[in-house]
């Protein structure tokens, strides 16, 4: 049989937290779908001293619930437990996540503060030129995500404000210091996740939450919705950044 990834173009299945929700709301649809569970080689997690690398089809649960992440990186481990509930934790996976690109998803986030990498079965591509817009990434028709690689940073913490009824983020923070600087993801704010600049700058040089506190993000192009303005968006992302900061010191 040939899979079509034209206009009625078929699609990847992980574990259909996301996709087979927006189809029965006939919000998407699908020329077929290509189940991903039976590949073992997507699953798992690698820890060595620079960097930690997490199949695509590695559930969040699996992320939460890793002693070896928490050993290495307790801030990614966090973010994972913080997910939907535990149906999403158990079925949902890191590389459908990262594929959907949900404007409020907790993992870009962590993709552009721990300068990530995003594996393909094509190619490598930074997190920082994956998230292209409102649930759009650098992805190519059929182009399969297969791992993410996370730097290791110093410290870190995520810290997301939660939008009460999807527990997704209404904004969501990850602050990580690495020994080169200080990178900052946000989600929730705006149409994709973004690092912001303002918040890096003061950072790195002076990690404090006081440091992050100061810092007034322009409204302009924040979102504005039922659930938070765009003033207020741009308030929780300093003061989110700050607790982060403080937990990640806390550590
Ligand atoms: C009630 C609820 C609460 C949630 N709360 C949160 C939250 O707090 N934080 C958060 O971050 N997320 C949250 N989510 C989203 C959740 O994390 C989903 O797991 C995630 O969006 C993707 O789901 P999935 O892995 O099952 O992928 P699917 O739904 O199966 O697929 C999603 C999309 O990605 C594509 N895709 C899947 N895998 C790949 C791959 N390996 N390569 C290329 N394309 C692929 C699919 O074709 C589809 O287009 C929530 C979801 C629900 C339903």
């Amino acid at each position: 049989m040939r899979w079509h990834w034209g206009v009625a173009r078929s699609r990847y299945l992980a574990g259909g937290q996301s996709l087979i929700q927006s189809m029965k709301l006939r919000l998407s649809s699908a020329g077929g779908l290509v189940d991903l569970a039976a590949l073992p080689d997507m699953r798992g997690i690698q820890v060595t001293a620079d960097g930690v690398t997490i199949g695509a089809m590695t559930t969040h649960a699996q992320v939460a619930h890793s002693a070896e992440l928490h050993a290495a990186l307790p801030a990614l481990a966090e973010l994972a437990e913080g997910i939907g509930d535990p149906m999403v934790r158990n079925r949902g996976t890191l590389g459908g996540s990262v594929a959907n690109a949900d404007p409020a998803a907790c993992y870009p986030a962590a993709l552009l503060a721990l300068g990530a990498t995003v594996r393909t079965d094509r190619r490598e591509v930074a997190a920082d030129a994956f998230f292209t817009g409102l649930y759009e990434t650098a992805l190519e028709p059929g182009e399969l995500v297969v791992s993410v690689r996370f730097r290791r940073p110093v410290q870190a913490a995520y810290e997301k404000f939660k939008q009460p009824a999807s527990r997704l983020a209404m904004v969501g923070v990850f602050v990580a210091r690495h020994a080169d600087g200080v990178r900052v993801g946000v989600t929730g704010a705006k149409a994709c996740a973004f690092r912001c600049a303002p918040l890096e700058q003061a950072l790195t040089s002076d990690f404090s939450p006081a440091a992050a506190e100061r810092i007034e993000l322009p409204s302009g192009d924040m979102a504005s919705d039922m659930h938070a303005g765009a003033v207020y968006r741009a308030a929780l992302v300093s003061a989110l950044a700050a607790t982060a900061v403080m937990r990640a010191l806390a550590r």
